[in-house]
This record gives C-alpha cells, structure tokens and sequence, in this order.
C-alpha cells in the first residue's frame, strides 16, 4: 500500500463507532498545541456526521494524501482518558477477535463517555514528578506562572479555586505543557460506589481490614504463597464450592492493597450477588467499586471514574469491567473462570474476559488468579501445558463432607409429573428433618411441548424452527427463542381434536406439582420470569435465609452465586438433556453445572445428598460426577476432543450468517470456504466444517448458517480470518446476508 510521508505533521489514528475493521486517520486539530496521547477522546467528523473516537496512534505517515485528510474537529479530555497500555489492550482485543475497533471500544468505556460526555468530579491541579523538582521561587520570568507555581507548590487545588484567584487557562496550560503540573478529577464520592457499610475513610498507613482473617488451611496458604505479586503469573485454584477459594482470593487482595495496588475482581453476571459483595466489605476498609449491567449510566461512570483516579482499591464487575482503568493494578482475579457469561456472544465484539484478563495481567507484570470448582477444559489444558499452574484446595471448609450421590434409574417407572417415588421419599423426609431442598430443571415455563394427542400436532413458533413453551401463569405460548407469544389454541390446529397434551417439565410445572405433593411447605420458584423485577430475587433469600423448611425449584440460577446454608437436599429432575447434544461443549457444560447444584447441597452443619433421575444412569461420565470426580470426568473429555481435533486441543473460529432465505445464508459461506481454500496453502493445517445449518436453523424469520474453521496453530488461523474479514467487508451480499466472526466461540448455537 502506499504511504504519504507527513514529516513534522503528526497523523492520528482514530478508533470511531463504526463496523469496519480499521483505524481511521485524522489531521491534528485547527486550534491545539502539544501531542495528543493515545487514550483520548476526540470528536472527528466522519462522513456527514461528527462522532466521538478514541486517539489510537501517532504517527508519521497515512496510507491517505494530505488533501484527502480531515484535521480532528475537538478534543474531549484534557488528557488520556485510557492510559497508553489499555488503549492497546482494547486494540490487541478488537485484531484478536476481528472485531472492528469502534465495537471495542464500545464495550470498554461507560456509555455516558461513549457519547462524549465528560468524567464526573471537579477538576484539581497538582504538581507533576517534574514540578515536585522545582526549587521554590522558579520561574520568575514568567510572573504568573511562578506565582501559580508557588501556590501548587503549597497543596493541589481545585480548577474553580485557580479562576477565582484570578489565573486564566493560559497560564495552567504554559505550566502543563512544561510537564510541571497535572490535573485529575477528585470524585466528591458519597463512599456509595458498591455496596455494604460506608468504608472506614483512610489515610495511608491506616487499618486496612474491618475483620480479621481467617486461619488458613495448609492447602490456601500453599496457594496464596504461590501467588507472587511482582511478575505474570496464571494461576488456577481449584477446589470444590465451599473449599475456601474465595477466603484465598480475600488474603490475596489484602497483599495487594498492602502495597498500596489496587485489585481487579470479575465474576460471573450471576455471580455478583449482595452476599458476594457484603463478603468484601465486610473485610476490607477500602472503597469498592461495582460494575455491572444493573447499574443507570451515572451509577456506572462514577464507579469507572473511582476505579481510574484510584479512589477504590477495588474493583468487582462482569465482563466489560476487565477493560476498566486502573493506575495501580496489582492482581486480577476471574472467579468461575468456566462460566460462559465471561465470554461477550453478540454484537460485533465477542471477547473472552477471562482471556483478555489474562494478557492484561501479562501486560501489566501481575498475577491473574483463576478460580473455579469445575475448571473449563481450556484451563485444565494450559496447566497441562504448563502454561498456568495449578493450584487445588482439598476438601471443604468447616467440616462439610462431600455429598452422597444416587443415580434413580426412571426407565419404565411411573413418574408422578416428573418426580419419582424416591425422590419425593427422600423430600419428605429432609423437610420433616426441619431442612431445604433444591430441585433443579433447566427449562422454565409449564410445559416445553403442546401436543395432539390424537394426530400429533405441535404448536410451534411460527418464525422459528421451535416449539412453544406453554406459560401456565400468562396463559399464552411462548417462544424462548425469538419472543413470539400466542393465545393457547382450545383445539389441534390439524385435526380439531380437544386432546392436547401438555408434555415435559418446566419450572412452573415443577412448582405446581410440589404445591400439590408438599401442601403445607412453602415452594420458591427461581428463573428468569420468577426474578424479573429488582427486589424478587432478595425477597426470596431473606425467606430462604430464615431457615425454615421450603423447597426451591428453578433453573441454572440456582446454581452460582447463592449459597443456601440450609439445603441438605437436591433433586436433579432429568439428567438426559445434557449428555446427549450436538454442541460439542454441552456435555463439558453440563457437567460443570451438575457439579456446581450438588455443591449447593449441605453447606450448613448436615451432610448434602444429590439425588439424579436418569434413564441412562449407566452412562460412565454421569457415574463420574455422580462420584464427585469432575476432574476424571474433564480428563476424558479432554481425549475425546484430542480425537476429534477440538478445542482446546485445536484452536476454533466460528463464522456465523443469517439471512431471509437459506440460499442467501448457505451460499455465503459455501463462497467464503472457497476464498478460504484459495487465499492459504493447503498444506497450512486448515480444517473447515460446513456451511451446515445452525442448531436452531429458522430463528425470527432469519434462516442461519455456520462454517466453523479450525487450526492446530494460532497465527494460521488469524492469518485466515484477517483475509477472510476483509473479503466479507467488501462483499456485495452483506446487505442481504448478516455476518459475524467468533474467535473462540463459547456457544455453538
Ligand atoms: P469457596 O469460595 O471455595 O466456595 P469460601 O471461601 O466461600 O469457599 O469458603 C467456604 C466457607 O468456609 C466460608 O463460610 C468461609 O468463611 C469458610 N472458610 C474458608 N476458609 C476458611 C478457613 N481457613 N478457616 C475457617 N473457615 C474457612
Ligand atoms: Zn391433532
Ligand atoms: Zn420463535
């Protein structure tokens, strides 16, 4: 490509909101003097419009000639709004991913800087390292500025202070363009950046703990030992729910923070429950900073904002906080490091967390700590390899045994809705035992299925490939793919026959049936219809937290997060959906969440009991994590995707498309396989699988295909999918076809 030569001219290179892959080059702006730094935000026009960007690079040169250049219309911040280090974290994710940078940078920052808007807190000046170094009464050509110097030599002092003493920008800007002063934004912050007690206001040197730490087990301490804190360390802990990995993860932080460091935490989106949170507040006299979805847009840039002055030491978030500044960092923990909600599956950046959290750590020059009772089988291979160690607690805490498990073979048992004569034994004798039971069924709504009894009609969603799902409680179907919801028909839409049958369980199905078999305990239903609005979810750990008798029935949300002291029961319904499932990760899954409800069962001072109805109780992986042996159970699965030469053993790109018709959605990718073949050698050891119709062929009207392309070497495949993004860029069809690139797709739906 040809390259335009601007010596003394600085060339930016600009991130703008938009969906194609690259930087976008810019003049510097008409009325601005001094470099701007990469991390700041600017406005450029962009087409017709003028859009927020973020300054990426400077350089010398453009692949554009001057005349066709804009120059940049403003700057937004007085200085990088990112640091350097984390604009290039931000980029490396949008080229790792082939995601365009616009979409990058749309996950990192708060919505409100998104849009332009600025940081809250009032502007304060202070000396910079340089001015620290000045003797008092210098400058004294420069009046003003020795006299501005002389009163920051005294004490930082807010913006409005200065223009009230009569200083104008000038003189401010003539000392910060000698590298003499700085600002920063103090956040007059009401200590409400988390949750929990107000933290204790500390001066350095001041208590740093609200409670004592615990006596470590010999196993946690040979963890935390492990962890160093002034170098890239991947570290992962294992040990089951209730072993202590995150009373680990607490001494960590207070290493972290002794050295005056701040601490970065992620948890899954479910994982961040008031428990979690009151857990570190409880311990630490420092402000914590949250970052979730639940919070408004304000809730959120102020947390940003206290994470990047370094007013909270710590910072507990999902997914998109992995991108939140940090001046100090010194740790970054991923706690549950296999759950799927770390990895973004929409829109055009679909980024790992926890995989960006680990080059951020390598970046940075700091330990990452993984934790999980049921580690992902990428995890466990990179200790295989030797590129993360492993670290394991044994047993769990407090005297907590593991709990009994019993396979209930229901193949030609008569099932009462679902429930089997043992399984409601078993109930009714730990809620006469005064105890809590946990039934878990992962699908809500009453029934998946309405059937005809007489012809076999379904009802099915008429813009999916879907059943619908019939809703007892807003009587109507619905469809939990795209939405869609109908009236209930009264009679079979072929055949015109009143039998229809409601087949298969849901949640709300479960609960009814318990109502009915458990007349006098109160039944708590937990899945997304159940939780929808803000305080359910509270209301109902403050019922279960009495520790009164009840059962819980719910869905996979039961499963993370919460600990339910009380529960010394756990029904698993059906154990069959998961171990038989095209997606090649369903049966690591469920595993993982199998593992992780038994870990919900006798957390108090009773043994837990598991209970599983199966008609395939013979099944060796089922009879391995119905032995507690997740690791045995990960370690064939680990073989079997040696065999078929899948991740993690081979590295796996998955493009997606969509359109009206399937021809559209097929052709596309049938083309793009062949731009594949041709734009590598075939001896590059290059693998492709399909186009094959999605799992979900028909979702909203939209027909969806996949081409799934894999590797056993890395650079190959991204050499691949840079040439391969650029050609679909180019392609006529994308209006008619929508296309997506995941790198390392969590999901294969
Ligand atoms: P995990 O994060 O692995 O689920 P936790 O750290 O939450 O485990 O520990 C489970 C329970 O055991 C908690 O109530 C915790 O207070 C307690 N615990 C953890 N470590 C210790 C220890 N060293 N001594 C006493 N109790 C501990
Ligand atoms: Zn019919
Ligand atoms: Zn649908």
């Amino acid at each position: 490509m040809n390259k335009f030569e601007f010596s003394g001219q600085a060339i930016y290179q600009v991130a703008v909101v938009s969906p194609l892959r690259r930087l976008f080059d810019y003049l510097p702006p008409a009325r601005h003097t001094g470099e701007l730094s990469p991390g700041t935000r600017v406005t450029v026009p962009f087409g017709t419009r003028t859009v927020t960007g973020l300054v990426v690079r400077v350089q010398s040169e453009s692949s554009q000639p001057a005349s066709k250049l804009k120059p940049i219309t403003a700057v937004l911040d007085d200085g990088p709004l990112l640091s350097a280090p984390l604009t290039d974290l931000l980029m490396w994710a949008a080229n790792y991913y082939h995601s365009p940078p616009g979409e990058a940078l749309g996950a990192a920052l708060p919505t409100v800087l998104r849009g332009g808007g600025t940081l809250p807190g009032e502007k304060f000046w202070r000396l910079s390292t340089l001015g620290h170094g000045l003797p008092e009464g210098a400058l004294q050509r420069a009046p003003r500025q020795a006299a501005l110097l002389a009163i920051l030599q005294q004490g930082e002092i807010s913006h409005q202070d200065l223009l009230d003493l009569g200083f104008k920008n000038v003189h401010l800007k003539a000392l910060a363009d000698k590298a003499l002063i700085e600002h920063y934004r103090r956040v007059h912050d009401d200590g409400a950046t988390g949750a929990g007690p107000a933290p204790c206001r500390v001066t350095e040197g001041e208590a740093l703990l609200r409670e004592a730490p615990l006596t470590l087990s010999p196993d946690q301490l040979r963890a935390l030992d492990a962890i160093s804190l002034d170098r890239y360390q991947c570290l992962l802990l294992g040990g089951e729910t209730g072993s202590g990995k995150t009373e680990v993860y607490l001494q960590a932080i207070e290493k972290v923070l002794s050295q005056s460091r701040q601490a970065l935490v992620l948890v899954p989106e479910i994982g961040l429950t008031p428990q979690t949170l009151a857990r570190f507040a409880r311990r630490f006299c420092r402000d914590i900073a949250v970052l979730h979805s639940g919070l408004t847009d304000q809730q959120r840039l102020r947390n940003w904002s206290a994470a990047r002055s370094g007013s909270a030491d710590i910072v507990i978030g999902t997914r998109s906080a992995v991108f939140t500044p940090l001046p100090k960092p010194g740790i970054i923990i991923v706690d549950e490091e296999h759950d799927l909600s770390f990895k973004q599956q929409e829109g055009g950046f679909r980024y790992s967390a926890r995989d960006v959290a680990i080059m951020r750590a390598r970046r940075e020059g700091i330990p990452v700590l993984l934790g999980s009772a049921t580690p992902s089988l990428e995890s466990l291979y990179n200790c295989e390899q030797g590129r993360f160690r492993h670290l394991k607690l044994i047993g769990r805490h407090g005297g907590a045994r593991q709990p009994d498990w019993t396979l209930v073979d229901i193949r030609k048992l008569r099932l009462n809705t679902g429930f089997s004569g043992a399984a409601i034994e078993a109930m009714s004798s730990a809620l006469t035992a005064g105890h809590q039971v946990l039934v878990f069924l992962n699908r809500r709504g009453y029934a998946p299925t309405l059937l005809c009894h007489d012809c076999g009609w379904s009802a099915e969603c008429e813009r999916c490939d879907a059943r619908l799902t019939y809703h007892q409680q807003s009587t109507c179907l619905r469809c939990h793919h795209c939405g869609y919801r109908r009236s209930i028909p009264v009679s079979c839409e072929v055949c015109g026959s009143k039998q229809l049958l409601q087949l298969g369980q849901g949640t709300q199905r479960g609960e009814s049936t318990l109502a009915a078999l458990f007349p006098d305990t109160p039944v708590i239903r937990i899945d997304r219809d159940s939780t929808r609005t803000k305080f359910a979810m509270q209301d109902y750990m403050t019922e279960i937290n009495t520790g009164k008798p009840c059962i819980l029935v719910g869905t996979q949300m039961l499963a993370k997060g919460h600990h339910f002291p009380h529960i010394t029961l756990v029904v698993v319904l059906d154990a069959d959906n998961g171990l038989f499932s095209p997606d090649f990760r369903a049966t690591e899954r469920f595993g993982q969440l199998l593992t992780q409800v038994a870990g919900r069962a006798g957390r108090g001072d009773h043994p837990g009991h598991v209970l599983i109805q199966s008609h395939h109780c013979d099944h060796p992986l089922l009879n391995l994590l119905a032995r507690g042996q997740y690791s045995q159970f990960a370690k064939h699965l680990m073989t079997q995707r040696q065999l078929s030469g899948m991740p993690p053993t081979a590295h796996l790109a998955l493009i997606r498309a969509e359109a009206a018709t399937a021809r559209d959605a097929e052709h596309l990718l049938g083309d793009t396989r062949q731009f594949c073949q041709q734009a590598i050698a075939a001896s590059a050891a290059i693998r492709y699988l399909g186009p094959f119709p999605a799992p979900l062929e028909r979702r909203n009207r939209r027909y969806r295909y996949h081409l799934s392309i894999v590797s056993g070497e890395r650079p190959a495949l991204h050499y691949l999918l840079d040439q391969v993004s650029r050609w679909l860029e180019a392609e006529k069809r994308a209006h008619k076809v929508r296309w997506s690139i995941d790198v390392d797709p969590g999901d294969m739906s």
